[in-house]
């Protein structure tokens, strides 16, 4: 009988390696920069074409490698960054299992030129598939330019499996973030289909940090700083009044590294407790410097799971440096009675050794219902904060109100294909009563149903919204006073791709200079007093909401707003907002499923309620 255990080629031996580090476009932007950075670059440039699935090209200007390093490289376990097993517990370079020119090469088209400094000429090396293809002497630039083609084209099934085109530049995004945070003396630009993403000049690490995530950071940023025998922890953390729905502003690094840690995490958290806004989370960037001994690096290339000797030492040093920043720094109104005419001016207090605590002030009371046309489509984001101060005795202002009129009975035909028909239609739309500022109950034939407010809401939004989107003549509000929009560089790229669906929404809305909007007008539909807020919402929403074929981004887009301009829970709705509320809901096509396809109501039966007392 002959053998049947065999060796595998190399070149799926490389291919199967090539999957385990290489998952996405964004992977081999991070591998790529991390050997730009670990070659002392000073300048990193990154190209993309299709989210990196076409062509991703990296240049540097680092120290280059000579014609057989340049080769070597390719092999797997070819590394110049580890020589002794020892080597492994004092790393500090990015790589070092010299894996990822090997798997990259296994599964793209890659070319390379690379110089050394001291030599003459460079060299080119053009591999497809771990073949080389070419290798010969060219004249090139000191430095590495890698070419990276056609990713996963020998693997099909990886390459259906890569997401959309917002998504993967998303990622790539992501890496470059957490490339460029704790470098900010390396110059890295980031240009997508030609168009730049980031250029971000070497600078200082707040400076950097505002450069990524856009001016709003430097006001909103506090400093930490914490010297201990243990560990150094020095960076920024984000004041609670500027925390966002997104979570996404949240940087640990470690000598350099960027990695993820839950349980360091909940210490961050546990410092704002009290102080958030509900549902949002902090930026924060903090940066470790830990003896490389004291610290376990999952060797996996991917992970970013780093694992601290002492870490519950650390949690509590973590968590009590973030408080004692945010105490110091938050910064207390006080009136200077010497200079008349500015008292509305809040200064900071002068002593450092101050230390309060700010608070958050939610206004539990605001109504979104209450604008002057009483229509729903008005919420808490939608009114300037001048607007939402009168509206603050909203209820006097309702006593002589008109009750809405009830509706027509004809909104309860033709749901003959909805799951709970035949309940809805049963709906006496008499007694309602609010349960937790989140639920409205009511009763109906078969028991007691139970809607959920918000996304109610979003249910009557949403299908108003693709009828805009649907019809040809789009209304739109002009503003009196056309707003300016600043975002942060990726926030621009994202809102830039999705303009034309936001135009059809009624939306008027256009570029003006760098990761600068304009915004004239508003959708008819929505009653919107403060849209640079909605559109940011928006914007937090979509990059949130999971990922759809290109061909369902309107749909994408018209849940996101939905979502973002939606009444909130945590508001008591008066009888005639239930009822305008219920109304709506029913007149919907779909009105037992959110737009993202959850449950907007539910029923519980009599049965039930009997069976409960019969225990
Ligand atoms: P690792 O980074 O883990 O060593 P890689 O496969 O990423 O493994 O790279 C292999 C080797 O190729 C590196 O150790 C380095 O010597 C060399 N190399 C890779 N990229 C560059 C670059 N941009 N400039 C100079 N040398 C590089
Ligand atoms: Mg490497």
């Amino acid at each position: 009988m002959s053998d049947i255990i065999q060796l595998l080629p190399d070149s799926v031996a490389n291919q199967i390696a090539a999957g385990e580090v290489i998952q996405r476009p964004a992977s081999v932007v991070k591998e790529l920069v991390e050997n730009a950075l670990d070659a002392g670059a000073s300048e990193i440039t990154v190209h993309v074409k299709d989210a990196g699935k076409t062509l991703i090209q990296i240049t540097d200007n680092g120290c280059g490698m000579s014609p057989t390093d340049a080769r070597m490289a390719f092999e797997r376990h070819a590394t110049s960054k580890i020589k002794s097993a020892n080597d492994l517990f004092c790393i500090r370079t990015m790589g070092f299992r010299g894996e990822a020119l090997a798997s990259i090469a296994a599964i793209a088209d890659v070319e390379i030129k690379t110089k050394k400094t001291e030599d003459e000429v460079g060299t080119y090396i053009h591999i497809i598939g771990s073949d080389v293809k070419k290798q010969e002497a060219t004249a090139c630039n000191n430095g590495t330019n890698f070419m990276v083609k056609n990713l996963f084209f020998n693997v099909p099934a990886r390459r259906k499996f890569l997401k959309g085109n917002t998504t993967e530049l998303k990622h790539i995004i992501w890496e470059i973030q957490r490339i460029a945070i704790p470098n900010p003396d390396i110059k890295i630009s980031l240009f997508h289909n030609n168009s730049a993403i980031y250029e971000l000049p070497k600078t200082n690490y707040r400076k950097r940090i505002v450069d990524l995530f856009g001016k709003g950071a430097n006001q909103s940023l506090v400093q930490v700083n914490e010297e201990t025998s243990l560990v150094n922890i020095f960076g920024f953390v984000g004041q609670p009044k500027y925390a966002r729905k997104t979570f996404g502003e949240q940087f640990f690094f470690v000598n350099g590294r960027y990695f993820r840690h839950p349980y360091f995490h909940k210490a961050i958290m546990k410092a704002y407790e009290q102080l958030l806004p509900p549902e949002t989370f902090p930026s924060y960037f903090l940066f470790f410097e830990i003896e490389a001994a004291n610290i376990d690096i999952n060797v996996h290339p991917t992970k970013t799971e780093i694992k601290f000797e002492n870490d519950r030492d650390i949690w509590q040093i973590i968590h009590a440096a973030v408080r004692e920043s945010l105490g110091k720094h938050n910064v207390v109104p006080s009136i200077d009675f010497n200079q008349s005419g500015s008292i509305d001016i809040p200064t900071p207090k002068k002593s450092k050794e101050d230390i309060s605590f700010p608070e958050i002030q939610i206004n539990h009371t605001y109504n979104p219902f209450e604008t002057e046309k009483n229509s729903y489509a008005g919420n808490a984001y939608t009114k300037s904060p001048k607007e939402k101060a009168n509206l603050e005795n909203w209820e006097d202002l309702y006593s002589g109100a008109q009750l809405k009129i009830k509706p027509e009975p004809e909104y309860f035909h033709d749901k003959s294909d909805s799951l709970f028909a035949e309940s809805l239609t049963q709906f006496s739309g008499k007694k309602t009563l609010q349960l937790k500022q989140k639920y409205i109950l009511t009763p109906v034939k078969s028991g007691l149903m139970v809607i959920d407010q918000k996304r109610a809401h979003e249910r009557i939004l949403f299908e108003k919204f693709m009828e805009v989107m649907k019809s040809d003549s789009v209304a739109s509000q002009k503003l009196l006073f056309p707003q300016t929009l600043e975002l942060n560089p990726a926030d621009a790229a994202l809102l830039k791709n999705i303009i034309p669906e936001l135009l059809s929404l009624g939306f008027d809305i256009r570029e003006f200079g760098k990761d600068t909007f304009i915004i004239s007008g508003t959708p008819g539909v929505l009653d919107v007093a403060s849209p640079e807020l909605i559109v940011e919402k928006l914007l937090e929403e979509y990059k949130n909401s999971p990922v759809n074929a290109q061909s369902k981004a309107k749909e994408q887009i018209a849940i996101s707003l939905s979502k973002a301009s939606s009444l909130d829970y945590g508001i008591d709705l008066k009888q005639e907002e239930v009822d305008t509320l219920i109304d709506g809901l029913f007149a919907c096509a779909t009105p037992n499923f959110s737009p993202d396809g959850k449950k907007v109501l539910t029923i519980i039966s009599t049965q039930d309620i009997e069976k409960s007392f019969n225990k």
